[in-house]
């Protein structure tokens, strides 16, 4: 049977593609995009630019799944070359813009047209997974209704769990590289079901945005970090907490008063809170995002920049925004022992951090060789499951308490430690 879909395309670097609007290479752009969009396409597709750094391709009778997926990576291909441009007083084309694209594309199998809205709403939300996914392209069937009853059936349930404090709050260890030592903790959110399921984090953060909850998860995750700090103190455990924020919550202006308020509830000084954020929230929000953060800044809070790498990379964000730390993605991370780019991407980043005065912490440390390599390159922190999967906060007490005994053993110089 024919399908149909439809595939959206963000074109990261929207920064300087958006600085080009205004300019009169943005209209040379613009039709280098169309050309190569409209290089790959069939004469029944057809293709719409609905904004400077986006654009859709309805693809009609698809002979089978895997011509979207080749469709996707053949476009991404071609939209990731430089864009070249004559420029005045040189001899050859410059390069004017490189774009990162990131496709999402939604197929549908019925005999009849999907609802366009549904079709359309549901390509978004692939391709703002494809921002985050490792190759930038995200190709699924359309949810069936069977699919969408489902998710509104899990949104209820999430609902009542938030409400009943039933999600729990999971916690993974940061290590300093130079001495080993565990100086901080991801709260990572987790959610079983009475069925016994685990409901994966990234779903339930989705949900949470996709449904208005996030308000509610972000202070239930933020609370109870808090709450285990301060039960922690009697044991003497002076770490800090960092705390995953989402798009949404950037443009909740009351959220920086609610971070003041939960702080002194839980009587936890400031400089042990820690807020993620990653570039593409920073980018919905751009207008809101830097007060945001001179807020939270100004209460001593720190802010780190999630999975930099995946999406603008811009250093535009590193320079007009006041961070603390780059967390490097762990797509960087994973081979980086083996392969040569990944070690002079990593070394590259570690050095940008430094730079603007950040801690660079790398994310997905599976390996000995990893961190040792990673402690070489100058990175400060590492997280991963090499140290620690994340874990019940009254497990990460034992794990830390079971650590400290074992620095007291040595003398504080590098030995990157095993798994326990
Ligand atoms: P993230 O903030 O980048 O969190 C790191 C993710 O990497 C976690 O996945 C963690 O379990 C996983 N990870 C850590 N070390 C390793 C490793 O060595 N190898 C591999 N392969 N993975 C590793 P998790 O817990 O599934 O969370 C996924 C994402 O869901 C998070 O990515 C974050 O974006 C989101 N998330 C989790 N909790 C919350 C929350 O409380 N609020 C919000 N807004 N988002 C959350
Ligand atoms: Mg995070
Ligand atoms: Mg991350």
């Amino acid at each position: 049977m024919a399908k149909v879909g439809l595939m959206i395309v963000t074109l990261d670097r929207s920064d300087r593609l958006a600085a080009l609007a205004q300019a009169e290479s943005a209209r040379f752009v613009i039709s280098e995009i169309c050309r190569r969009v409209s290089g790959i396409l069939r004469p029944s597709d057809r293709y719409a630019v609905p904004a400077i750094d986006e654009v859709w391709v309805l693809l009609a009778d698809l002979p089978s799944e895997s011509l979207i997926e080749l469709a996707a990576h053949t476009l991404k291909d071609s939209l990731s070359r430089p864009i070249y441009a004559a420029a005045p007083g040189t001899p050859a084309p410059v390069p004017v813009v490189q774009v990162r694209p990131a496709i999402g594309a939604c197929w549908s199998a019925e005999q009849l047209l999907p609802d366009p809205v549904i079709l359309l709403t549901a390509s978004h939300d692939a391709c703002q997974r494809a921002r985050r996914a490792d190759d930038h392209i995200v190709v699924r069937k359309l949810d069936s209704a069977e699919d969408l009853i489902n998710r509104n059936a899990l949104e209820l349930e999430l609902r009542k769990a938030l409400h009943a404090n039933e999600l729990e709050v999971f916690l993974q260890p940061q290590i300093e590289l130079q001495t080993s030592r565990c100086i901080g903790a991801e709260a990572l959110v987790r959610w079983r079901r009475a069925d016994g399921r685990l409901i994966s984090p990234s779903l339930i953060a989705e949900l949470c945005e996709e449904r208005g909850m996030m308000s509610q998860l972000t202070q239930f995750v933020l609370n109870t970090s808090l709450r285990h700090m301060m039960a922690w103190n009697s044991h003497d455990v002076d770490i800090s907490v960092s705390v995953n924020l989402s798009a949404v919550t950037l443009a909740d202006m009351n959220f920086p008063a609610l971070v003041a308020n939960a702080l002194s509830t839980w009587n936890i000084e400031p400089r042990r809170l820690t807020l993620e954020l990653t570039e593409s929230a920073i980018v919905q929000h751009e207008r809101s995002a830097l007060e945001f953060m001179r807020q939270i800044r100004s209460y001593g809070c720190s802010l780190a920049l999630d999975d930099f790498g995946t999406g603008y990379s811009s250093f535009a964000y590193l320079r007009g925004f006041p961070l603390d730390e780059l967390k490097i993605d762990r797509s960087f991370v994973r081979n980086l022992v083996t392969d040569a780019s990944d070690q002079r991407i990593v070394q590259a980043l570690v050095d940008l951090a430094h730079t603007f005065d950040m801690r660079a912490l790398a994310e997905g440390v599976e390996t000995v060789e990893t961190a040792e390599m990673l402690h070489d390159l100058g990175c400060d922190i590492g997280q991963g499951y090499l140290f620690s999967r994340p874990m019940p906060a009254e497990r990460f007490l034992d794990w830390y308490r079971e650590l400290r005994s074992d620095w007291a053993g040595r003398d504080g110089t590098a030995e990157i430690v095993a798994p326990v």
